[in-house]
């Protein structure tokens, strides 16, 4: 099977790690990919948003399967334009994006379903946006409507930070605030059959203890050691089938990965946020764990045939990521960086430890690699259990060097702890 792969961070770096040890790939391309992802893959620089281009590459590498890592492509249309052509793709229609392309979409599809998720209103005016913030209280849930790269929601006690926010915002939804455990669930889907893969919690706060701000990611760990057994099934039974089924009804089938980011709350489970695309990091995590080799999975996905697969199969380990990010993420990052140490985490530390790139770059065609975006690595670590892989990702970790990079020293360190 020739596979491309669309995007350039850290999970497709992981999307391409797992389908290089895929012994059905015959041959691994990513477009425009980064200077970790071109260890594994053949890189063409083509834009991610460019449907036509895109389409244009995979008839050139007359790829079997395209998979369409982030979020941007996918709303913007590419995986409908690369399957006009008739080549199987990973990734929902532009239409079945809007899943997480828009909040107030999201809602109604959950509503539609009867989905648990928190109650909420939809405001375009500063008055109704004054209403809303009044009518839940703090904390403050304020969210941009449209895409915002992880960055577009506010959770304050501020009510001047709330209202700020949503009146910078065209169309802002403000919702109560949930409270409790956060958990990332993914599940392939073709539309119909719905394949839930293992949990996954990350850290979106920049700092050690959830403070600072909001990023698109810090780190993650799998498997959820203080969850309950039942969580996938019941998560499966009470939220991604029925969404499934309810976008399958309203006409925009939605085939690809649907990511439940969901709050264990008190009164029960309630989804936060639904993706259409991998999560990064968590991606990072939950395939370093997955047995089955991923390339036939997604083909299944994009084929339609998800319901004559086996049941996946998952390794008893448990796997650790740490992002490292560039000095000042996420307000204004600082690229062009060198990054060293990359050789001595391969020698020393592979296979349990590995440095998986996001925004890098190789300076010159044999140059260095040097930082090139907020997030610059995801290193990620698998052991028996979360300490001895916390252990393992942060001895990897060590051997980093970047000038004013920054990172968390505390991810999954409550859960390798309590287990
Ligand atoms: P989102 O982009 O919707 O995932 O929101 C980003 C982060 O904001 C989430 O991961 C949560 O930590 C937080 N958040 C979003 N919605 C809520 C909510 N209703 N209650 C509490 N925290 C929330």
């Amino acid at each position: 099977m020739k596979v491309l792969v669309i995007g350039s961070g850290a999970r497709e770096h992981a999307l391409c790690r797992s389908m290089s040890l895929d012994p059905d790939v015959t041959a691994l391309y990513c477009a425009p990919g980064n200077a970790g992802i071109a260890e594994v893959a053949e890189l063409h620089p083509v834009d991610a948003l460019d449907g036509a281009a895109v389409t244009a590459l995979a008839q050139e590498l007359a790829a079997d399967l395209v998979v369409v890592g982030p979020e941007a492509p996918l709303v913007a249309g590419v995986a409908d334009a690369v399957r006009a052509v008739g080549i199987p793709v990973f990734g929902p229609s532009g239409e079945a994006a809007q899943l997480e392309g828009s909040k107030a979409f999201a809602k109604d599809v959950m509503a539609g379903a009867g989905v648990p998720t928190a109650r909420s209103y939809v405001c375009t005016t500063p008055a109704e946006v004054d209403e809303a913030l009044d009518a839940f209280g703090a904390p403050y849930v304020v969210k941009d409507d449209g895409l915002a790269a992880g960055k577009g929601v506010v959770v304050t006690d501020d009510i001047e930070k709330a209202r700020a926010h949503g009146y910078a915002c065209d169309r802002v939804v403000i919702e109560e605030f949930l409270d409790g455990p956060e958990v990332s669930l993914f599940a392939i889907t073709d539309g119909e059959t719905v394949v839930p893969l293992q949990p996954a919690q990350d850290f979106k706060r920049a700092l050690d203890g959830d403070e600072g701000p909001n990023t698109g990611g810090m780190g993650a760990y799998s498997p959820l050691p203080w969850a309950d057994p039942k969580l996938v099934q019941e998560v499966l039974d009470t939220v991604l089938q029925p969404t499934v089924d309810e976008m399958r009804k309203r006409g925009t089938t939605f085939s690809g990965l649907l990511y439940a980011g969901l709050a264990i709350t008190s009164r029960g489970v309630r989804v936060i946020e639904f993706n259409a695309r991998f999560g990064d990091p968590e991606t990072q995590v939950v395939l370093a764990r997955l047995r089955t080799p991923l390339a036939g999975v997604l083909l299944a996905a994009a084929n339609g045939t998800l319901a004559d697969l086996e049941p996946l199969r998952w390794s008893g380990d448990a796997a650790v990521t740490v992002v490292i990010a560039s000095h000042n993420y996420p307000d204004t990052p600082r690229t062009g960086d060198p990054i060293t140490g990359l050789d001595e985490v391969a020698a020393q530390d592979a296979p349990n430890a590995y440095v998986l790139h996001a925004g890098t770059k190789r300076d010159g065609a044999d140059g260095p690699v040097v930082s090139a975006g907020g997030r610059v690595l995801s290193v990620t670590a698998t052991g028996a259990d979360l300490t001895q892989a916390r252990e393992r990702a942060y001895t990897a970790v060590s051997r980093i060097g970047l000038d004013g990079s920054q990172h968390r020293t505390d991810i999954a360190a409550k859960a390798a702890a309590e287990s």
